[in-house]
Protein backbone atom coordinates (compact mmCIF):
# COMPACT_ATOMS: atom_id res chain seq x y z
CA UNK A 1 0.00 0.00 0.00
CA UNK A 2 2.49 2.73 0.47
CA UNK A 3 5.16 0.91 -1.95
CA UNK A 4 6.00 4.24 -2.94
CA UNK A 5 7.61 5.13 -0.15
CA UNK A 6 10.58 1.58 -0.11
CA UNK A 7 12.91 1.31 -3.11
CA UNK A 8 12.95 -1.70 -4.26
CA UNK A 9 15.78 -4.20 -3.43
CA UNK A 10 17.46 -6.95 -5.17
CA UNK A 11 19.99 -8.51 -3.50
CA UNK A 12 22.08 -11.72 -5.21
CA UNK A 13 23.31 -14.04 -2.77
CA UNK A 14 26.10 -15.77 -4.55
CA UNK A 15 26.41 -18.65 -1.55
CA UNK A 16 29.66 -20.78 -2.06
CA UNK A 17 30.11 -20.04 -5.66
CA UNK A 18 32.17 -18.71 -7.61
CA UNK A 19 36.49 -17.93 -7.72
CA UNK A 20 37.78 -14.71 -7.71
CA UNK A 21 38.45 -14.69 -12.04
CA UNK A 22 34.61 -16.02 -11.90
CA UNK A 23 33.81 -13.34 -9.76
CA UNK A 24 35.39 -10.24 -11.92
CA UNK A 25 34.18 -11.92 -14.91
CA UNK A 26 30.44 -11.97 -13.72
CA UNK A 27 30.78 -8.44 -11.61
CA UNK A 28 32.14 -6.79 -15.06
CA UNK A 29 28.99 -7.95 -16.71
CA UNK A 30 27.15 -6.92 -14.12
CA UNK A 31 27.92 -3.16 -13.81
CA UNK A 32 26.59 -1.83 -17.22
CA UNK A 33 23.47 -3.47 -16.54
CA UNK A 34 22.91 -2.71 -13.63
CA UNK A 35 23.20 0.81 -14.59
CA UNK A 36 20.14 0.48 -16.67
CA UNK A 37 18.42 0.09 -14.02
CA UNK A 38 16.69 1.89 -11.05
CA UNK A 39 16.21 -0.27 -8.16
CA UNK A 40 18.80 -1.02 -5.30
CA UNK A 41 21.06 -3.79 -6.71
CA UNK A 42 23.06 -5.39 -3.95
CA UNK A 43 25.56 -8.67 -4.60
CA UNK A 44 26.49 -11.08 -1.98
CA UNK A 45 29.45 -12.85 -2.11
CA UNK A 46 31.33 -15.15 -0.42
CA UNK A 47 34.36 -13.66 2.10
CA UNK A 48 37.01 -14.27 -0.20
CA UNK A 49 35.50 -12.09 -2.65
CA UNK A 50 34.37 -9.18 -0.94
CA UNK A 51 37.51 -6.95 -1.48
CA UNK A 52 37.14 -7.80 -5.63
CA UNK A 53 33.84 -7.29 -5.48
CA UNK A 54 34.20 -3.80 -3.20
CA UNK A 55 36.76 -2.47 -5.48
CA UNK A 56 35.39 -3.21 -9.14
CA UNK A 57 31.90 -1.49 -8.13
CA UNK A 58 33.08 1.40 -6.40
CA UNK A 59 31.30 4.61 -8.44
CA UNK A 60 28.74 1.57 -9.61
CA UNK A 61 25.37 1.58 -8.64
CA UNK A 62 26.43 -2.44 -7.07
CA UNK A 63 26.21 -2.20 -3.41
CA UNK A 64 28.23 -5.59 -1.69
CA UNK A 65 27.35 -7.46 1.04
CA UNK A 66 28.52 -10.71 3.11
CA UNK A 67 26.98 -13.51 3.66
CA UNK A 68 26.87 -13.62 7.54
CA UNK A 69 28.60 -11.85 9.83
CA UNK A 70 29.45 -12.89 13.88
CA UNK A 71 28.09 -10.84 16.60
CA UNK A 72 31.25 -10.53 18.56
CA UNK A 73 33.51 -7.34 18.10
CA UNK A 74 36.95 -9.68 18.09
CA UNK A 75 38.80 -13.04 20.15
CA UNK A 76 38.78 -16.50 19.94
CA UNK A 77 36.00 -16.54 16.83
CA UNK A 78 38.01 -18.94 14.90
CA UNK A 79 36.68 -19.15 11.43
CA UNK A 80 34.35 -16.12 11.84
CA UNK A 81 34.43 -12.47 10.63
CA UNK A 82 33.54 -9.33 12.58
CA UNK A 83 31.20 -6.46 11.08
CA UNK A 84 34.34 -3.83 11.73
CA UNK A 85 36.24 -6.68 9.14
CA UNK A 86 33.34 -6.16 6.73
CA UNK A 87 32.69 -2.47 6.68
CA UNK A 88 36.70 -2.17 6.56
CA UNK A 89 36.32 -3.61 3.48
CA UNK A 90 33.81 -0.94 2.02
CA UNK A 91 30.92 -3.35 2.15
CA UNK A 92 27.32 -2.51 3.11
CA UNK A 93 24.43 -5.26 3.30
CA UNK A 94 24.74 -8.50 4.82
CA UNK A 95 22.93 -11.29 5.04
CA UNK A 96 21.55 -12.59 8.11
CA UNK A 97 20.06 -16.08 9.46
CA UNK A 98 19.21 -17.31 6.16
CA UNK A 99 17.90 -21.25 6.17
CA UNK A 100 21.20 -22.68 5.04
CA UNK A 101 22.73 -21.00 7.61
CA UNK A 102 19.26 -22.09 9.98
CA UNK A 103 20.05 -25.98 8.40
CA UNK A 104 23.12 -26.59 8.44
CA UNK A 105 25.38 -24.41 11.04
CA UNK A 106 22.88 -24.09 13.67
CA UNK A 107 21.81 -20.41 13.40
CA UNK A 108 18.88 -19.44 15.67
CA UNK A 109 16.60 -16.50 16.14
CA UNK A 110 18.99 -15.44 19.21
CA UNK A 111 22.29 -15.71 17.53
CA UNK A 112 20.50 -14.08 14.34
CA UNK A 113 19.40 -11.02 16.97
CA UNK A 114 23.00 -10.76 18.47
CA UNK A 115 24.44 -10.72 14.81
CA UNK A 116 22.02 -8.07 13.08
CA UNK A 117 22.19 -5.63 16.72
CA UNK A 118 26.00 -5.93 15.64
CA UNK A 119 25.75 -5.84 12.12
CA UNK A 120 23.49 -2.33 13.20
CA UNK A 121 26.03 -1.23 15.36
CA UNK A 122 28.41 -1.39 12.69
CA UNK A 123 26.27 0.14 10.19
CA UNK A 124 26.02 -2.19 8.16
CA UNK A 125 22.28 -3.47 6.56
CA UNK A 126 21.35 -6.42 7.68
CA UNK A 127 19.02 -8.53 5.23
CA UNK A 128 17.78 -11.00 7.77
CA UNK A 129 16.00 -14.02 6.48
CA UNK A 130 12.85 -15.61 7.80
CA UNK A 131 10.59 -18.41 6.17
CA UNK A 132 8.56 -21.50 7.26
CA UNK A 133 9.87 -24.91 6.20
CA UNK A 134 7.15 -27.31 4.01
CA UNK A 135 5.77 -29.03 7.00
CA UNK A 136 5.22 -26.23 9.10
CA UNK A 137 3.11 -24.73 6.01
CA UNK A 138 1.15 -27.58 5.80
CA UNK A 139 0.39 -27.85 9.19
CA UNK A 140 -1.14 -24.67 9.05
CA UNK A 141 1.22 -22.78 11.63
CA UNK A 142 2.95 -20.32 8.84
CA UNK A 143 2.03 -17.58 11.10
CA UNK A 144 3.02 -18.69 13.73
CA UNK A 145 6.51 -19.64 12.78
CA UNK A 146 7.23 -15.95 11.10
CA UNK A 147 5.98 -14.57 14.13
CA UNK A 148 8.19 -16.26 16.19
CA UNK A 149 11.16 -15.39 13.77
CA UNK A 150 10.36 -11.59 13.80
CA UNK A 151 9.89 -11.04 17.60
CA UNK A 152 12.71 -13.15 18.77
CA UNK A 153 15.14 -11.83 15.68
CA UNK A 154 14.47 -8.09 16.35
CA UNK A 155 13.77 -8.51 19.70
CA UNK A 156 15.63 -5.48 21.81
CA UNK A 157 16.16 -3.33 18.12
CA UNK A 158 15.09 0.08 18.03
CA UNK A 159 12.57 1.35 15.59
CA UNK A 160 15.35 3.45 14.06
CA UNK A 161 17.14 0.23 13.53
CA UNK A 162 14.19 -1.27 12.65
CA UNK A 163 14.35 1.05 9.49
CA UNK A 164 17.80 0.02 8.24
CA UNK A 165 16.81 -3.41 8.21
CA UNK A 166 15.90 -5.87 5.07
CA UNK A 167 13.23 -8.55 5.94
CA UNK A 168 13.77 -11.59 2.97
CA UNK A 169 10.57 -13.94 3.51
CA UNK A 170 12.21 -16.97 2.09
CA UNK A 171 9.83 -19.92 2.47
CA UNK A 172 12.20 -22.79 2.85
CA UNK A 173 10.57 -24.86 0.75
CA UNK A 174 10.72 -22.20 -2.46
CA UNK A 175 14.84 -22.05 -1.94
CA UNK A 176 16.67 -23.49 -4.48
CA UNK A 177 13.79 -25.87 -5.06
CA UNK A 178 12.65 -24.37 -8.53
CA UNK A 179 9.06 -24.30 -6.49
CA UNK A 180 7.99 -20.59 -6.01
CA UNK A 181 5.75 -19.61 -3.91
CA UNK A 182 2.63 -18.56 -5.61
CA UNK A 183 2.19 -14.19 -5.99
CA UNK A 184 -0.49 -14.59 -3.31
CA UNK A 185 1.35 -16.49 -1.25
CA UNK A 186 4.31 -14.31 -1.29
CA UNK A 187 1.98 -11.21 -0.61
CA UNK A 188 -0.11 -13.02 2.35
CA UNK A 189 3.32 -13.36 4.45
CA UNK A 190 5.44 -9.95 3.08
CA UNK A 191 1.96 -8.70 4.42
CA UNK A 192 1.67 -10.81 7.84
CA UNK A 193 5.86 -9.43 8.78
CA UNK A 194 4.54 -5.79 8.04
CA UNK A 195 1.48 -6.27 10.23
CA UNK A 196 3.32 -8.00 13.14
CA UNK A 197 6.03 -4.64 12.54
CA UNK A 198 2.82 -2.17 13.05
CA UNK A 199 2.13 -3.85 16.29
CA UNK A 200 5.93 -4.44 17.52
CA UNK A 201 6.44 -0.95 16.46
CA UNK A 202 4.17 0.96 14.98
CA UNK A 203 2.67 1.91 11.49
CA UNK A 204 4.90 4.24 10.35
CA UNK A 205 7.96 1.94 10.86
CA UNK A 206 6.09 -1.01 9.60
CA UNK A 207 5.58 0.68 6.21
CA UNK A 208 9.27 2.02 6.15
CA UNK A 209 11.02 -1.62 5.69
CA UNK A 210 11.41 -3.30 2.96
CA UNK A 211 10.06 -6.96 2.90
CA UNK A 212 11.56 -9.03 0.20
CA UNK A 213 10.23 -12.62 -1.63
CA UNK A 214 13.07 -15.26 -2.16
CA UNK A 215 12.62 -18.52 -3.06
CA UNK A 216 13.19 -19.35 -6.53
CA UNK A 217 12.87 -15.95 -8.27
CA UNK A 218 13.67 -15.92 -11.85
CA UNK A 219 13.16 -13.95 -14.92
CA UNK A 220 9.66 -15.53 -15.23
CA UNK A 221 8.06 -15.35 -11.96
CA UNK A 222 9.75 -11.89 -11.32
CA UNK A 223 7.22 -9.35 -12.47
CA UNK A 224 4.45 -11.14 -10.62
CA UNK A 225 5.85 -11.03 -7.30
CA UNK A 226 7.56 -7.74 -7.36
CA UNK A 227 4.23 -6.46 -8.38
CA UNK A 228 2.87 -7.45 -4.89
CA UNK A 229 2.74 -4.29 -2.40
CA UNK A 230 3.90 -5.74 -0.07
CA UNK A 231 6.64 -7.27 -1.83
CA UNK A 232 9.73 -4.87 -2.05
CA UNK A 233 12.26 -6.70 -3.96
CA UNK A 234 13.84 -10.24 -3.94
CA UNK A 235 16.92 -12.09 -2.52
CA UNK A 236 17.92 -14.38 -5.21
CA UNK A 237 20.44 -17.56 -5.51
CA UNK A 238 20.31 -19.73 -8.36
CA UNK A 239 19.18 -16.61 -11.02
CA UNK A 240 21.96 -14.17 -9.32
CA UNK A 241 24.78 -16.12 -10.86
CA UNK A 242 24.10 -15.35 -14.69
CA UNK A 243 24.52 -11.66 -15.10
CA UNK A 244 21.31 -12.12 -18.13
CA UNK A 245 18.92 -13.14 -15.76
CA UNK A 246 19.78 -11.22 -12.75
CA UNK A 247 19.54 -8.21 -15.34
CA UNK A 248 15.79 -9.30 -16.47
CA UNK A 249 15.26 -9.64 -11.98
CA UNK A 250 16.84 -6.00 -11.86
CA UNK A 251 14.64 -4.35 -14.90
CA UNK A 252 11.08 -5.63 -13.29
CA UNK A 253 12.23 -4.40 -10.05
CA UNK A 254 12.63 -0.91 -11.50
CA UNK A 255 9.22 -0.87 -13.17
C1 LIG B 1 18.42 -17.83 -1.51
O1 LIG B 1 19.39 -18.55 -1.37
O2 LIG B 1 18.25 -16.88 -0.73
C2 LIG B 1 17.48 -18.11 -2.59
C3 LIG B 1 16.36 -17.47 -2.63
O3 LIG B 1 17.88 -19.07 -3.49
P1 LIG B 1 17.14 -19.44 -4.88
O4 LIG B 1 16.79 -18.13 -5.55
O5 LIG B 1 18.14 -20.23 -5.64
O6 LIG B 1 15.92 -20.22 -4.50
Amino acid sequence: MNKELRKAVIAGNWKMNKTRPEAKALIEELIPRAAETSCEVVICVPFTNLETAVSLTEGTNIKVGAENVHFEKSGAFTGEISADMLTELGVEYVIIGHSERRQYFGETDETVNKRTKAALAAGLKPIVCVGELLDEREAGITEEVISTQVKLGFAGISAEDMKKTIIAYEPVWAIGTGKTATSAQAEEVCLFIRETLAKLYDKATADAVTIQYGGSMNPKNAAELLAQPDVDGGLIGGASLKAADFGVLLDEASK
